[in-house]
């Protein structure tokens, strides 16, 4: 399967819907490619027009799915109908893949009983789970991480702890661990463990969980505003024809 991507504002998006990504990326894992996944937003985009180093990280990334709904609304200005992947329903399909073809896999991120929870509920639900190294999200030796990861060399490993610290753990782990297929999944671990709960179908239909995350854990208002309108401006202003570039 060929990848195929459009730029918004500089980074590349795959166009993949959601059976052709998993079929991908379940691909990507068996034949022990490798590679990192970005499940991108407007703020990892407004982050990555101010560091290079990050931009970097996300045009290098092997597949760079439109996770969040302003991501979609940027397309969609420049002339781009894709469907919106949610990183969490794409990441619990992964793992049913996992569990389905037996691919070991690692969880790094999240509070320690955040983790350990998501643990025990995701093994209930995917029987054949093989977890071989898991990994809470507080921790201030990478070194040490990136040893133990490499002695336990899993296929898969899903990394949660937030953006941009997921990519650039990610992007180093690449180095050490070329095989193994890597995905940020920001808060994931948070709903898998039932600590978070998920915005109601409604919300997800209109495009609307942000709204709803933000009436649970209003901090977030801080991190959203002003980086949506501010991006929102910065696409239409844009000259940038998506549909020319590939
Ligand atoms: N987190 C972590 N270590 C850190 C900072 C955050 O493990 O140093 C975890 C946090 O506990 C949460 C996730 O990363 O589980 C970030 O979730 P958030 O919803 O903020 O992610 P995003 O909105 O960036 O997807």
């Amino acid at each position: 399967m060929e990848r195929k991507t459009v730029k918004l504002l500089g980074i590349n998006i795959d166009t993949f819907g959601f059976e052709d990504a998993v079929e991908y990326t379940a691909d990507l894992i068996k034949t022990q490619k490798g590679g990192q996944i970005v499940t991108i937003n407007p703020e990892m985009i407004e982050t990555a027009l101010k560091s290079p180093y990050f931009e970097k990280i996300l045009n290098n990334a092997d597949l760079v799915i439109p996770d969040g709904v302003g991501v979609k609304i940027g397309l969609n200005i420049k002339g781009f109908n894709l469907k919106r992947i949610a990183g969490i329903e794409f990441s619990t399909k992964l793992l049913e893949e996992c569990s389905k073809n037996h691919f070991s896999i690692a969880l790094i991120g999240a509070k320690s009983h955040v983790l350990k929870k998501a643990v025990q509920i995701l093994k209930s639900e995917f029987k054949e789970l093989n977890i071989v190294y898991t990994q809470d999200g507080y921790f201030n030796d990478t070194e040490r991480v990136l040893t133990e990861l490499k002695e336990k060399s899993p296929q898969f490993v899903l990394v949660a702890l937030g953006s941009p610290k997921q990519e650039e753990f990610i992007f180093e782990a690449r180095k050490i661990l070329p095989q193994a297929l890597m995905i940020g999944v920001g808060g994931s671990f948070d709903v898998w463990s039932g600590e978070v709960q998920r915005a109601p179908e409604i919300y997800q239909k209109l495009g609307l969980e942000w709204l709803y995350r933000t009436t649970k854990e209003p901090w977030r208002l801080k991190r959203i505003f002003p980086t949506l309108p501010k991006f929102f401006l910065r696409v239409l202003l844009s000259r940038e024809n998506v549909k020319r570039e590939r």
